[in-house]
């Protein structure tokens, strides 16, 4: 059976996170372990912790997921920037530690122009280094597919392929794919052949095996665009019958199916988590 669920705000804290995705029928959760738009935050305290942990198993919430910063780009060219990011990324590495989340989901990085073969080295070493550094050894990093827009890296397997190359401790990494993204990339999904031609590269260059979590998302923008705009699951240019493939996949089915679709109310009052999580659990054979 996958699991489904949501990224969950975490507003007054990460404990308030469990119950929110119970309350909207998840029984995975991804969620910031701080404000994603600033560097700083104040420590986790020791209630704090207790509570999400507590919270965790009374909602049953299955797969926990943790979503790094939006302002860390392990790819930097600025020393200021990246030393902000590397110190940044260490630091959200020990809070999942502290919570006992499994996974932390990372945008590989931008080389804002320095090229793409600069960028790649530069998240791989930086990877590495962040990893002693936070003197972690559990957590799993997740280096998330991209759809490719200005110059984020990761938007084919090969690349993520080729950080993970260059990596020490493989045992500690492993993929997060975002349907979205991919789409954007140009990867097609949208017929049972494209989704088996696409779901072959992945295997072939980066293993299935060492897929994670699934991001579940539809997409605004075409096939190919590099743009990055998720839309409700059936309201984009993926449409909603690709995703039965995913979730019906065999190969997926132990997987954390997480929605990253605006938040809000659908025009019949409901949550768009709860609307979204239904079409999926909809499309289960
Ligand atoms: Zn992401
Ligand atoms: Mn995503
Ligand atoms: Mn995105």
């Amino acid at each position: 059976m996958p699991f489904f669920g949501a990224h969950i705000s975490i507003a007054g804290g990460v404990h308030f996170a469990p119950e929110r995705g119970y309350k909207v029928g998840c029984n995975a959760i991804q969620l910031f372990t701080k404000n994603a738009r600033q560097w700083k935050a104040s420590p986790l305290k020791e209630e704090e912790i207790i509570n999400f942990k507590e919270d965790i198993l009374r909602f049953k919430i299955y797969k926990v997921i943790a979503h790094d910063g939006y302002l860390i780009n392990l790819a930097a060219p600025d020393d200021r920037i990246f030393s902000k990011s590397f110190e940044s990324f260490t630091f959200e590495l020990r809070r999942a530690e502290l919570l006992d989340i499994p996974y932390l989901v990372m945008h590989p990085g931008s080389h804002l122009g320095k090229g793409e073969d600069y960028g790649i080295k530069k998240i791989a070493k930086s990877l590495n280094e962040s990893l002693l550094e936070s003197e972690t050894k559990k957590v799993k990093i997740l280096l998330e597919t991209t759809a490719g827009q200005g110059t984020n890296l990761g938007y084919t397997f090969e690349q993520i392929r080729d950080i993970i190359d260059m990596v020490d401790k493989k045992d500690r990494f492993g993929i997060c794919l975002d349907t979205a993204h991919i789409f954007a990339a140009g990867y097609d999904i949208r017929s049972r052949e494209a989704y088996e031609e696409t779901m072959e590269k992945f295997d072939k260059i980066l293993g299935i095996s060492n897929l994670f979590v699934i991001h579940t998302n539809d997409s605004k923008s075409e096939l190919g665009s590099h743009v990055d705009r998720h839309e409700h699951i059936g309201f984009g240019k993926i449409g909603k019958d690709p995703f039965s493939f995913f979730i019906n996949d065999p190969r997926l089915k132990d997987l954390p199916f997480i929605l990253e679709t605006p938040k809000g109310r659908s025009p019949d009052g409901r949550d768009w988590d709860i609307v979204n999580l239904e079409t999926l659990r909809n499309l289960q054979q």
